[in-house]
């Protein structure tokens, strides 16, 4: 039996979240068109005969500006402790290995195999990859360089190939049928804060943060489920709730859906809006988060 852990790392919205789903068949870490929608590390386990491949999904490297993104990118960064083989995604059409500097920086001096990953080649003329994987195979020593689109699932079936080897003989660590360690409270969260990514913008999805204050299943009625979205000004608080409380219904409608999708049952959604001012400084309110430990 072979196991090992595997670290997906990168800038923002290159499609990490959007990979991480693909390659287990189902979504457990949520996905905008907006950066900075990961904020905490997402396991994924998959199993493939012999090979269990446990993936950590990060929050996007970046220059960071307060201490909920200086947190997230050291989520990212802790994530390359401990692990057999990175994977570094970049977006096809953003191709400048020299932002990434400071990145390849620590990966040479981590030591371990790196798999490049260059996304999104639904995007442009095939013509263009060569020269793209040239640029980067001159830049850093890595193992492999595979173009994908984690949208359609290019090239994905490949990617298990080239981590296979490198997985060191081990038992393995999550039982065959347990895709993550993520408990449904946290999942039922971070689909609230996905919605909100999707139907606001500026600064909103950015000052959101999501709090599930209970999650009672019984058996035979639906599951019931209380949050409350904490916002850090008023206003935002106004645009999340809208006219006639209309946004407010939009996210938890669509939030329900994909609980109910989830959990397999049918869900009773309470949300409730708060004013937080500055949460994202404040660490004890980070940590309740799990954005620090
Ligand atoms: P992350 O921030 O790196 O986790 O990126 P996400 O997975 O959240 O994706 C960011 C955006 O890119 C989303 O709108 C995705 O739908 C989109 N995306 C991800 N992979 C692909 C791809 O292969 N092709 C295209 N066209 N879009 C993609
Ligand atoms: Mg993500």
């Amino acid at each position: 039996m072979k196991t090992g852990i595997i670290s997906i790392i990168g800038p923002p919205n290159v499609g990490k979240s959007t990979l991480l789903n693909q390659l287990l068949g189902q979504k457990i870490s949520i996905v905008s068109p907006k950066p900075q929608t990961t904020r905490n590390r997402i396991t994924g386990v998959v199993n493939d005969g012999d090979s269990q491949m446990v993936f950590l999904d990060t929050p996007g490297i970046h220059k960071a500006n307060n201490p909920l993104n200086r947190e997230m990118v050291k989520n990212a960064l802790r994530s390359l402790t401990g692990v057999d083989l990175i994977i570094l995604m970049i977006d096809i059409n953003f191709p400048y290995p020299e932002k990434l500097h400071n990145a390849l920086h620590e990966l040479k001096k981590s030591s371990k195999p790196v798999l490049l990953l260059i996304n999104k080649i639904d995007l442009i003329d095939k013509n263009r990859l060569l020269p793209i994987i040239k640029i980067y195979a001159d830049f850093f020593p890595f193992q492999t360089l595979l173009p994908i689109s984690a949208k359609t699932s290019e090239g994905i079936g490949k990617i298990k190939n080239e981590i296979i080897p490198f997985l060191p003989e081990a038992p393995p660590l999550f039982p065959e049928n347990i895709p993550t360690d993520l408990n449904e409270r946290f999942i039922a969260s971070e689909i609230i804060r996905e919605k909100i990514f999707l139907l606001t913008h500026q600064e909103v999805p950015y000052s959101t943060a999501v709090i599930i204050e209970s999650f009672q299943e019984e058996k035979g009625n639906p599951v019931n489920i209380h949050a409350t979205i904490y916002l850090e000004k008023k206003s935002q608080k106004g645009i999340i709730i809208g006219k006639n409380g209309r946004m407010l219904k939009k996210i938890g409608i669509s939030a329900r859906e994909d609980m109910e999708k989830m959990l397999g049952t049918r869900v009773v959604l309470d949300l409730r809006v708060k004013l937080k001012k500055e949460w994202r400084r404040n660490q004890g309110f980070l940590r309740e988060l799990q954005i620090t430990d």
